[in-house]
Order: structure tokens, then sequence, then C-alpha cells
């Protein structure tokens, strides 16, 4: 009997939440922008010429550096960093880890420890954790992870590691575990302008082209333009052609009573360092919740953003780390594309991502089930705005409406400017139609009551 209500559970799960719609979302011509994190350096640049102490700005920065490889750069711009604002972990997270990818692993334990002196993070002791693991000292690793359990005991990562190294889960409740023999790695410096440092930074673009170019010794081609479609804020009070009150009475010529008045607005492809901000900004005036679905090496660069939508009541979910087709590679990197993105978020705000949608909705019965297997939801969506495709405001709209049913999911993208010019539109006029905005594992949980 279990086995049967089961079965029709997942059939009607996949037949309303998480399939496709049918048709629309045909994806072999999806052209989205790849959003490489290497794009948003001149916006970066950019907004640290306006604010030189902007620390997220430097953070990122220097995350684009590492990603060239050029990690001298990259400590140099966050160890600035941390004489701008000592206070700030992330420093202290990223130059650890880049000290330890360089196996200078003494160095590294004692950033960790500076770090921990300045707020003793679950994040740190988890890294201070993975170091030890990397070197074979493992009772030393199993204290640290066990450190980071009694900060947040929810961190799935860390109680990972203890049952892999076969150590019991700690209890108990939190306490100082700072180590006492900790000396400070960096001196605390007075702040210093870091300007001219930065205008003498070589652009990351260049030196990647640069190095592609190399063995084929060509004269180095002109650099696209860089800068993405929308650096600057975007004016969301610019009117739709579509009014409010004409897209209620679209809406509601659609709504049926015996259905759910939710939504799910969902979010794909971002963190992005201007419109993402934005547009929490603008879900947070319209006391609005949605779901992220980050790409794990874009949310590396912005964790800021990651903890002001886990603090504002978002849900972040998973996108994948680099935004291939997971059906396109071999089954463990596949696999670790996703895990990769799901220990990082973990890190961040403390909580694990239980929905997936796969890049580009590439997905397959194997994919799937290895979703499932990990215990998480592949998503899909049921109207999608298209607005990688254009940014004009009433198609998008158009396109929503046509597709969009109770209880159903939205897909928009927040490195593109499209939603912020049709969601001061689409959510008052879904509001006055009485629709609630919930985010998916909300969403699946009213379908699970419902069966
Ligand atoms: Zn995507």
């Amino acid at each position: 009997m279990m086995a049967l209500v089961w079965l029709f559970l997942m059939l009607f799960v996949q037949e309303t939440v998480f399939s496709m719609a049918p048709g629309r979302t045909a994806v072999s011509n999806n052209t989205s922008v790849p959003p490489d994190i290497l794009r948003d350096f001149e916006v970066l640049r950019q907004q640290y010429l306006k604010n030189p102490h902007d620390v997220p700005v430097i953070n990122a920065l220097g995350i684009i550096y590492a990603r060239v490889q050029q990690t001298e750069q990259a400590l140099m711009l966050w160890r600035q960093g941390i004489t701008v604002d000592p206070t700030y972990i992330h420093f202290y997270n990223n130059i650890g880890s880049a000290l330890k990818t360089q196996k200078r692993y003494d160095e590294a334990r004692n950033v960790f420890i500076s770090g921990l002196k300045v707020a003793p993070s679950y994040w740190i002791y988890y890294n201070l954790g993975l170091l030890d693991w990397e070197i074979g000292h493992w009772a030393e690793a199993a204290r640290s992870f066990e450190a980071a359990l009694l900060y947040n005991s929810e961190f799935e990562p860390a109680k990972r590691k203890l049952k892999e190294m076969g150590f019991p889960l700690p209890k108990g409740l939190p306490q100082n575990r700072l180590p006492s023999d900790a000396s400070f790695a960096m001196e605390p410096k007075p702040p210093v302008s870091i300007a001219p440092f930065i205008s003498e930074l070589p652009d990351p673009l260049e030196y990647k082209v640069a190095i592609e170019e190399k063995p084929f010794a060509v004269k180095s081609k002109p650099v696209k333009s860089r800068v993405p479609e929308s650096d600057n804020r975007v004016d969301i009070a610019q009117p739709a052609t579509l009014t409010v009150d004409f897209l209620v009475d679209s809406i509601k010529r659609k709504i049926k009573d015996s259905e759910p008045k939710v939504i799910a607005l969902t979010f794909d492809d971002g963190p992005h360092p201007t419109l993402t901000r934005q547009l929490l900004d603008y879900l947070k005036s319209e006391n609005v919740s949605a779901t992220f679905f980050v790409i794990g090496s874009r949310a590396e660069a912005y964790p800021d953003l990651l903890m002001r939508m886990k603090q504002e009541r978002h849900e972040i979910a998973n996108h994948g780390w680099t935004h291939k087709s997971l059906v396109s590679m071999g089954a463990s990197r596949a696999s670790s594309e996703l895990e990769r993105t799901a220990e990082l978020v973990g890190a961040l705000t403390g909580k694990i991502p239980v929905a997936v949608r796969p890049p580009f909705g590439h997905t397959s019965k194997s994919i799937e089930s290895m979703i499932h297997q990990k215990g998480w939801h592949q998503i899909m969506w049921d109207a999608d705005s298209r607005d990688w495709q254009d940014g004009n405001s009433t198609r998008i709209i158009r396109r929503i409406v046509r597709d969009f049913r109770q209880g159903g999911i939205i897909l928009f993208h927040d490195i593109h400017s499209g939603c912020l010019r049709s969601l001061p539109v689409l959510i008052p006029a879904l509001k006055k139609c009485g629709f609630r905005f919930v985010t998916i594992t909300e969403l699946i949980g009213i379908f699970q009551a419902a069966s």
C-alpha cells in the first residue's frame, strides 16, 4: 500500500512540479551567455574604483586572480583586504585555502588560526580540518571537524568527514575551541589605500588570452568588450507596456479555484555583483521569497550575497559548479559538479541545498537518479522568461503569463536585467490575484501535503 502511495506521489510530482514544460524548454537553442566569473572583472574594477574599501569587491577580485592561477596577485589583494577590514573572515578562508593548494601548510594553518581569533566560524574550523586531513593528521582533523559541528550542528560536510574517518559525532554545547598556541600570521596594519595597487594589476582576462595564444605565437587579438549587459543599476521604475491591471485581468482568466494560489520564482546562473544585489533589494521591498539556483564558481566569489539570500529567507539551490551540461560529462564529474557546489553553499550558509537544476535543463535518467540518490530533488520549470534572449519586459511578461500555472515554477536569470524590468509589474499583479510566493522546498511541501 505504502509503495503504491509512493508511486502515485512520484508520478504526480513528476507530472506537475518537476518536469519540463513540453516543447518549450528545448534547450539545444539556449544560447544564454556562459556565466563565467571572469566576465565580472570590469564590473568589479569599476565598483572598486568607486570605493576601494569595498571588501566584498576586493574579495571577488582576488577570486578572479586565483582562477587564472595568478595566486600571488590574489594573495596580495586578500592580504590588503585584511588591512581594510580584519574582521572579514572570507579573506582568511581564501588565503588559507590558496596556501594549502600550494602545499604551504604551516602558513595556511597560521592564517586559519588568525581567522579563528577574529571570529570562530564553523567554516574556518572545517578548512583547518581539511588541511590536517590532507596531510594525514587525522586526530587534529577530527578535532577541527568536531569544533565546526559545535558551532553549527547542522553542518553536513563536517559530519561526513568525521564519519568517513570513523570518528563519532560530538555531543554537547558550543564552546571555545580556539587553539591556545596560535600565533597571528598577519600583524594588524593600519588601513591603507589600495587604489594605486589595483590599477597596476594586469587584467586577468588578457592574461588568460595570452596563455591560450602563446603556443601559436599569433598576434593577440583585441579582446571583445567584456562589460556585461548591465554593470549599472537597472532602472526598474521603467514602465512596462503591460500594466498591472491589464495583467491582473489576463491572470484571473486562468485561475482555477481548485488549484493552490502559489508561485515559485527561481533565478538561475548567479550571483551577479550588481544585478543580484539589486534584485535582493527589490524582493525585500516586496517581501517576496524566491529560490536562487546558484553556480558554485560564482557563489564562491560572492559569499556576502549568499549569506544575504539566506538571511532574507530565500532558498539557495544547486546549479552545478561550472554551468557545463551534466549530460555531456562522465558520471563522476557530474556528481562532483553538484557536490562541490553543495559543499560551498553548506560552508557559507550552514545548509546543504536540496534542490538541483541541471544547467540548461539538460538531464537524463542517470543524472536524475544520481540526484535522487543524494537525497536531493531535480527541479525544472513551467514558465521560461527567456530573459537571456531579450530584456524586453513586455515580451518576458507575455511568455510568463502564457505558460505559468498555479503551483508552478517561473524561470529567470539574475545575471540578466530582464527580471528587474518585468518583476515590478508581474509581482504586484500576481499579488492582486491573491498569489503567494513560495520557495521550492515550500512548494514541494505543499504538493506532498496535498497528495
Ligand atoms: Zn543556467
